[in-house]
């Protein structure tokens, strides 16, 4: 019995990719419940989102290439969109950090000190 046939069988290819598709967004919640309780404020790390990006586009796939219901396909056809977004905007940020000069530790933009060493950090030049 082969089951891995395309096709309605129990356990066939796109079922496997449904499964991957709820397993992986379901999982963003216990990583995002598990950074917020670690910090002990509301967090929103960025493996939420990337969790949240394959979901969705796991799921995506599954509506098109197997479930094929314009209903189901419209339900997954965008929510990738804001969080694609979420992840530029995260990357710009962190990209934006700078280092201390005193210690190396990455500091976030528009910090007047470093929050580990304390050093005085130059001010931005884009401040007026
Ligand atoms: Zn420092």
């Amino acid at each position: 019995m082969n089951f891995l046939h395309q096709g309605s069988g129990w356990v066939d290819f796109w079922t496997i990719v449904r499964w991957m598709g709820n397993v992986v967004f379901t999982s963003r919640f216990v990583v995002q419940w598990y950074a917020t309780e670690r910090k002990g404020q509301v967090v929103v790390p960025a493996i939420f989102w990337i969790l949240s990006l394959a979901g969705s586009l796991l799921m995506l796939a599954y509506a098109i290439f197997y479930d094929k219901h314009h209903v189901i396909i419209f339900a997954y056809a965008f929510s990738w969109i804001p969080y694609l977004r979420n992840l530029i905007i995260h990357y710009r940020h962190e990209n934006a950090h700078l280092a201390c000069a005193s210690c190396g530790a990455k500091v976030p933009p528009q910090s007047n000190f470093c929050p580990h060493c304390g050093a005085k950090l130059p001010a931005p030049t884009s401040s007026p």
